[in-house]
């Protein structure tokens, strides 16, 4: 067999094969757990063998050596407000859009499924604004940033490493219009597990819900809180007090690649990577924001000029990676695969995630993380200010 059914539960889902086929013999369907996978129609498929020289995980993409290391905060409060950590996302993509440029990330449609979507205007931003902890959607996005990039504009495309390294392989080749930026990524759950687990938060709340929101700062700032909405109704709470983002916090739910990710490593793919600073009390504890701090790898030549482009919108200090992946450790390593992973996804099926998160092997609160966060904010400022 010459085409990337070899691949098996390596396959990392970013979709490059389908859209490179020159047969479009490949469809990506959903497994049983509802994470993507290729299927070839054996009867057009010519064994080119094109699926496989460009799949990110079957060939090798360039890497970076050794990145420049930042903590960094943009100096627009009220757009970190909204962001996940330090708010990085948008002042390199407003920079790109001023440029007369595209970006491309990860948006929620209609139905809360996170897909990978084009934006062009700046009031467009705040849908990529935000983590959403599930496997993006790339279908058809890589021939849209190619048709983008020949037609001479300038792109940004933003993902996980592995969507990084699949656009890299789908192009083949560097185009000097195109930046990329991926995040440091724990892991993704599948879309299926997470639309059960909208349709079971809606239940409660008495109404379908409208937003999702997986790093809400309005309770506790820069925090693992989340906020699901209806339109009159709202629920918020810490992360690991959820099942859904507790299985995912204790990497129960990921895609089997990714507990064998060749991205989860120094060695980045992108020009530019953006994470959570976590730690950054320890190392730089002058530089600690409530709003939240970014962790930013500059990784490339490209990425170092976009970086200098936007430094008079930032606050910034250099640090190094060593301090950096104390507290991140899928900056050196993936995700270690938890034995309950095989059997976590046989627990629910659709409509049925209220006796899934009822489970153990779902949901276990540690007591001393439930007591840590019932301490209210104010006493932790307290705290801190005495250290
Ligand atoms: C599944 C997942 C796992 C992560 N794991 C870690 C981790 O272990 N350690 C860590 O420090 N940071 C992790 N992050 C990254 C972190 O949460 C922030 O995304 C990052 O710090 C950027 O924040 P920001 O404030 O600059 O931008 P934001 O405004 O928050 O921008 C979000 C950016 O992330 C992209 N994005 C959002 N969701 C997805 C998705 N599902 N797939 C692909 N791209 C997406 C958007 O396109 C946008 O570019 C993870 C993010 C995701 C989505």
């Amino acid at each position: 067999m010459n085409n990337i059914m070899q691949l098996g539960k390596s396959c990392c889902g970013c979709s490059g094969c389908e859209q490179i086929c020159p047969k479009n013999c490949i469809s990506m369907k959903p497994d049983h757990e509802g994470f993507l996978y290729p299927e070839v129609d054996e009867s057009i498929c010519i064994e080119c063998g094109i699926c496989i020289k460009h799949c990110p995980i079957l060939t090798d993409v360039s890497r970076c050596n050794i990145p420049k290391v930042y903590a960094a905060k943009y100096k627009d409060r009220g757009s970190t407000f909204k962001s996940t950590s330090g708010g990085l996302f948008i002042p390199i993509a407003k920079s790109v859009l001023s440029m007369g440029g595209v970006v491309f990330g990860c948006a929620y449609d209609e139905n809360l499924v996170a897909k990978h979507i084009k934006v062009e205007t700046e009031d467009g931003l705040y849908r990529l604004q935000s983590s959403k902890y599930v496997q993006s959607d790339t279908r058809g996005i890589y021939k849209q940033v190619k048709t983008e990039l020949e037609n001479g504009k300038e792109v940004l495309f933003s993902g996980t490493g592995c969507q990084a390294a699949g656009l890299r392989s789908f192009l083949g080749k560097d185009y000097g219009n195109l930046l990329i930026t991926d995040i440091v990524c724990h892991g993704v759950p599948s879309p299926k597990l997470f639309k059960n687990y909208i349709d079971y938060m809606g239940k409660k709340l008495g109404g379908t819900l409208t937003s999702y929101n997986f790093r809400s700062k309005e309770k506790r700032g820069w925090d693992l809180y989340y906020k699901a909405e209806n339109g009159q109704k709202s629920k918020s709470d810490y992360g690991f007090f959820d099942p859904y983002y507790s299985a995912f916090l204790y990497c129960k739910t990921y895609r089997e690649s990714c507990y064998e990710c060749k991205f989860a490593n120094k060695n980045r793919v992108s020009d530019i990577t953006l994470a959570d600073y976590w730690g950054i009390q320890k190392f730089h504890p002058e530089f600690f924001d409530e709003n939240g701090v970014s962790l930013v790898l500059v990784n490339t030549e490209k990425g170092k000029k976009y970086l200098e482009k936007i430094k008079d919108k930032l606050e910034i200090i250099e640090s190094d990676y060593n301090k950096a992946s104390v507290m991140n450790a899928n900056l050196v390593h993936p995700s270690k695969r938890p034995s309950c992973r095989d059997s976590i996804y046989d627990g629910f099926d659709c409509g049925n995630f209220e006796t899934y998160a009822k489970t153990k092997l779902a949901f276990k609160i540690n007591p001393k993380t439930k007591i840590k966060k019932m301490i209210p904010l104010g006493v932790k400022r307290f705290l801190r200010k005495l250290r």
